[in-house]
């Protein structure tokens, strides 16, 4: 596979996890609980992590949240991100109590006075700052807007910056991509916001950041799901993984069509799950019959070509055995482990 040439911006660092410049793309998500739940949050942050997200984002949105930030930044696994709007004490609240980076939309923070005290803290903790300007909270064109903050920010000498430019229309967000990468360096957080529904919302998302990373855009994703965030870091890295710019497991296979005879759709959503857990960037092809079984089989890692109730397993290219289709998962799991 062709390697995609990234677009080369500053590396900032999110906690342990370092984005921008040469850096692997990270996967970020945001907690759906209360964040006063500090338990199920830190629930759903692990449920995160162990599906592969490398950066979490909370929502801060007062005082009783903001202790339990605290304590959530304590025992979180993944770097934790402050999501803020309004109030900027909660802003040095966050950045007080640790936050690995705090996301703002500066046009919701009234008064540049408060802006000045939100930078002095971060300067003073070394905390990066997100500048997310979303087209659900404005008229004016993101790229425009986005550079007016820049300016701002950088007139106070602060530059530890993230800038995300977000509309849930893929053109306008490929639009405001274009423009933003001809005026800043700055690592972008790419998404497509309120992008819907498990299967649209993902869909919609692949299509918008399959776009931007293609073109070598992009340094941290979320896909935004009306969903469990757990599948909005499946979705991340499925997108990642089209494109050849993450190392995990792919399952190739057929359509099925009227030639299968085996349990084709079953047998591949099976061998998907249980290649989730195995952190081994391999390909294994499940395929319905003999016209393009084989040839897709001995290409990838390993490989099934279903026969009738039975099917042969390929590795690295070599028929190895035919098996009854009952014993096909637990024999293909056999040779890959
Ligand atoms: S590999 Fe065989 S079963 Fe699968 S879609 Fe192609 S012809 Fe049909």
């Amino acid at each position: 596979m062709p390697q995609i040439k990234r677009v080369r911006t500053k590396t900032i660092r999110i906690g342990s996890v370092p984005i921008g410049g040469k850096n692997p793309i990270a996967i970020q998500s945001m907690t759906n609980t209360f964040t006063t739940d500090i338990r199920a949050t830190l629930g759903q942050i692990r449920a995160c992590a162990e599906a592969g997200c490398d950066i979490i984002r909370v929502t801060v949105p007062d005082q009783k949240a903001l202790e339990a930030f605290a304590e959530i930044k304590k025992q979180s696994p993944l770097p934790v991100v402050a999501d803020i709007h309004f109030d900027h004490r909660l802003a040095i609240g966050a950045i007080a109590a640790g936050a690995d980076k705090i996301r703002i939309n500066p046009g919701n923070i009234p008064g540049r006075a408060k802006l000045k005290e939100i930078i002095a803290a971060a300067r003073k903790h070394h905390t990066p700052i997100r500048l997310g300007v979303n087209a659900g909270s404005t008229r004016k064109d993101l790229a425009a807007l986005a550079v007016e903050y820049c300016t701002f920010f950088e007139a106070q000498k602060f530059t530890n910056l993230v800038l995300s430019l977000k509309s849930s229309s893929v053109p306008d967000t490929l639009a405001a991509h274009a423009k933003i990468l001809a005026k800043r360096n700055y690592p972008l957080h790419i998404g497509i916001t309120e992008a819907g529904t498990a299967y649209y919302g993902a869909i919609k998302s692949a299509v918008g950041l399959g776009a931007l990373l293609s073109r070598g855009i992009g340094d941290t994703l979320r896909v935004s799901l009306t969903a469990d965030p757990v599948k909005e870091v499946t979705a991340a890295r499925y997108i990642l993984k089209a494109l050849g710019l993450i190392k995990c497991p792919e399952v190739i296979a057929c359509p099925t069509c009227g030639r299968t005879q085996i349990d084709i759709i079953g047998l591949a959503n099976t061998v998907e799950q249980k290649l989730q857990k195995l952190n081994k960037n391999i390909t294994v092809a499940v395929m319905g019959c003999v016209v393009n079984g084989p040839g897709e089989a001995a290409r990838a890692d390993y490989g099934i070509a279903g026969g009738k109730g039975q099917g042969i397993i390929f590795a690295r290219g070599r028929k190895l055995k035919t098996v009854p289709e009952k014993d096909l998962v637990a024999e293909l799991f056999k040779l890959i482990n």
